[in-house]
């Protein structure tokens, strides 16, 4: 048995959730599906920075557009370290399409002219 605080909604009900996957204490069914995806496949959001390779010191702020398996978030941030940009960035740009194969792209966040 496990106790989890639901991140789904700002309510923050408290989870808890057994051996056989069976969740209390959710307030809504999205609630039991996070408790459930934290057990067996747990998922975040990055947010980080990325070189900007024509441009000397200096980053853009880049985010995954969906979340991605938390076993894989230091192969992605490798990669985005590997990666780099050119600028001029904009706000939505995506500076690498489904990164390693996780369905997410990384988005650039911020204008760099
Ligand atoms: S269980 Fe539902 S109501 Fe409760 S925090 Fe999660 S999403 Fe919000």
């Amino acid at each position: 048995m496990k106790e989890l605080t639901c991140i789904v909604c700002p309510r923050g009900c408290r989870l808890t959730i057994d051996d056989d996957l069976k969740v209390t204490g959710n307030s809504c069914p999205r609630g039991a599906e996070y408790a459930v995806n934290e057990m067996t496949n747990p998922k975040r959001m990055i947010t980080s920075f990325m070189r900007v390779k024509n441009r000397e010191n200096c980053v853009v702020s880049v985010k995954t557009s969906t979340s991605i398996p938390k076993r894989m978030i230091f192969q992605v941030m490798e990669e985005i370290n590997k990666v780099g940009v050119n600028a001029p960035t904009n706000i939505g740009d995506i500076a690498i399409k489904n990164v390693l194969g996780t369905g997410a792209d990384i988005v650039i966040t911020k204008n760099v002219k």
